[in-house]
């Protein structure tokens, strides 16, 4: 049997459990909400919880795309009722104020099932957001809506500050990584929101240590300049469960110091790269930088 990469020291975490943490937890089920943080168990979860900062997953935690590094629960819609809860966009408005969060990061899983994507639903719990927290900064990070860029600009009617589309990976893996996805449709998704709403920040994540190259990278992030992106995240990729792809390796800390630097010299505002660099870690500060700069 394979034996699991050990994690270098760099990629250690100290085990923490603060107590604010369970009694978010617990607040989080009590409304019926998801976070990222918890499905796609994100070992920042400690850190962000602490700090106040959330990724609220809506449109249900089962998703009808099978990515191989993620670990939200797969649902075949026929199979499986996969009903939207009515009450998601005012309750994670809700729990949004009841946390204080300064900067709210909306995303979903993927529902290809549903005809306007769940746009509707998305753009109505930016609205929500937006409302109950005036004064916060609300990032959304979508799926590709299969390309639809209506459903794209509602979510953008409905007035986030940073739009996050995360391409994942570079081109050649995608078959592997993202099966149902298309790396140009993705790029196409940024590209458009980006002309649709001038004032709002562009952004997009991507994971290593799944076999890509330094210059296959570099390459990703030439095309997200040629669509105009603002910020770039990228960050080690950890195998969430054993039914996950397997990591190829660990990225080792001097690489991510050259993306970031060749980033931001073919023109991103803030590239921010790091072994655990999340799209959605640290995002009040890594904006903050990129809207200085
Ligand atoms: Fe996970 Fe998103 Fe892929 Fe669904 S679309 S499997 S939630 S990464
Ligand atoms: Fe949640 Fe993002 Fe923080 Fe991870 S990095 S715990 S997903 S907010």
């Amino acid at each position: 049997k394979k034996q699991r990469l050990r994690l270098p020291e760099f990629l250690r975490k100290p085990d923490t459990h603060f107590h604010s943490v369970q009694l978010l937890k617990n607040d989080l089920r009590g409304h019926n909400l998801h976070t990222v943080c918890e499905s796609a168990r994100c070992p920042n979860i400690h850190e962000c919880f602490h700090r106040g900062a959330a990724t609220f997953m809506i449109l249900g935690n089962i998703c009808t795309r099978g990515c191989t590094f993620c670990s939200v629960p797969k649902g075949s819609p026929e199979k499986q009722e996969m009903p939207i809860d009515p009450l998601e966009p005012e309750n994670v408005a809700r729990m949004a104020a009841q946390m204080g969060l300064r900067y709210v990061v909306i995303t979903s899983v993927n529902r290809d099932d549903l005809a306007d994507g769940g746009s509707h639903h998305f753009a109505e719990t930016v609205r929500r957001v937006r409302a109950a927290l005036p004064e916060a900064t609300v990032e959304v990070l979508t799926p590709d809506f299969c390309g639809d860029l209506d459903a794209v600009a509602r979510v953008l009617d409905a007035g986030p500050h940073v739009f996050n589309h995360n391409m994942e990976t570079i081109a050649r893996l995608y078959r592997r990584i993202r099966p149902q996805a298309n790396y140009q449709q993705s790029l196409d998704v940024l590209g458009f929101a980006r002309s649709y709403r001038a004032d709002v920040l562009t952004k997009s994540g991507l994971m290593v240590g799944l076999g890509e190259t330094e210059d296959e990278v570099n390459g990703l992030l030439r095309d997200l300049r040629g669509v105009h992106a603002d910020v770039a995240t990228i960050g080690q990729y950890l195998q969430p469960t054993r039914r996950n792809v397997e990591v190829s390796e660990h990225v080792t800390p001097d690489r991510y110091e050259r993306w970031q630097a060749y980033g931001e010299s073919i023109g991103f505002k803030k590239v921010f790269a790091g072994p655990f660099v999340r799209s959605s870690y640290m995002a009040d500060l890594v904006n903050h930088s990129a809207r200085e700069a």
